[in-house]
């Protein structure tokens, strides 16, 4: 018989090596480092278990499709219901049934058969120029076509996600003719051709390129905290607008199991851990997302801010409308 030895030190580092793997668990991320290496570290702070993170840029779909039932991963992370949901569509996702999932997120923010759940929610906001906007000026998105904005408007492209989603909410509320309208006038509203990302629009506003801009809320925050970007953020304030009869739109980042998870016991413990108190605040204080435990205060900075009522709108319903938005923004052609 021949001796192998290649294959038998293998075999052994093996051995040696799964008490070591039975203390981790693998992440997929859409969202950057800074966002949740915070969160990861305090999870292993507290339980010992290592978190390995894989950051993506895109297709992460793909990347899990690919690898199969091999796939190290035993979690993702993303924001926007869109790309929640889309995991959840390509069969990437398995359920989680959990009391401490249960009892910390709102049910609006989970998915009733445990595929995905929601973290935080950021709400889409409009930036206006503190010195050219007066207060009241807008109130509602709907108010966004109305032509005294004419050449006024900054925004990121229409077929981003967070566009996407916005102009799905807008959807539940009116009819597609009545969204094309909608998308129409605002294009007609523009300073630019739309380009860049959030906060180059707040820049836009800073630099008098235009009046008012599209956010999400938590960019107020990371601009205040970077000098280099600190007056834009000083040039504007945060306007909460609601949809006629509606609330202020809202989205989520949230996180859900794969379909192979390897470590699903530790996947799991990170899964309750984020939605802990403790996991909770970090995320209100150091992303300025408002939290979705309820008893988890939300940022001093950002309760500054104001409040606002969220929209009542289902995530599904917002998600499986993304198409439709995205034809839309298509046909009028928002983006050239
Ligand atoms: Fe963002």
């Amino acid at each position: 018989m021949k001796i192998r030895p290649g294959l038998c030190c293998v075999a052994i580092l093996a051995l040696l090596a799964a008490p070591l793997w039975a203390q981790a668990v693998n992440v997929y991320s859409y969202r950057q480092p800074d966002l949740v290496r915070p969160l990861f570290d305090a999870f292993t702070a507290k339980t010992g278990i290592r978190v390995n993170v894989s950051f993506l840029n895109q297709g992460m779909i793909e990347k899990l499709r690919a690898e199969g039932d091999r796939s190290p991963a035993d979690l993702v992370f993303t924001v926007d219901i869109s790309r929640l949901n889309g995991l959840v569509e390509a069969g990437l996702t398995q359920p989680v049934a959990s009391d401490i999932l249960n009892a910390n997120i709102p049910a609006d923010f989970r998915d009733p058969a445990g595929h995905w759940f929601g973290l935080t929610t950021r709400a889409r906001v409009i930036y206006a120029a503190r010195d050219r906007v007066r207060d009241g000026e807008i109130t509602t998105y709907e108010d966004l076509a109305d032509e005294k904005w004419r050449g006024r408007i900054c925004t990121r492209p229409g077929t981003h996600s967070y566009n996407l989603a916005l102009i799905s909410a807008y959807l539940t509320h009116h009819s597609k003719a009545e969204t094309r309208a909608w998308l129409m006038a605002i294009r007609k509203n523009l300073a630019r051709k739309p380009q860049g990302n959030d906060r180059a629009q707040i820049k836009a506003v800073w630099s008098g390129e235009c009046d008012i801009a599209l956010g999400n809320t938590y960019y107020m925050g990371q601009m205040i905290r970077n000098p280099d970007q600190k007056a834009w953020a000083d040039a504007v304030r945060i306007i909460f607008p609601v949809f006629e009869g509606g609330g202020t739109h809202v989205n989520i980042s949230g996180m859900a199991m794969t379909g192979a998870a390897p470590n699903r016991d530790n996947a799991l413990k990170l899964m309750e851990f984020l939605s802990t108190r403790p996991a909770q605040s970090l995320y209100a204080e150091q992303n300025f997302e408002y939290p979705l435990l309820a008893d988890a205060p939300v940022s001093e900075l950002v309760a500054s801010w104001g409040s606002f009522s969220p929209d009542d709108r289902n995530l599904m319903a917002i998600a499986h409308l993304r198409q439709t938005a995205l034809r839309l923004v298509e046909e009028v052609n928002f983006d050239q």
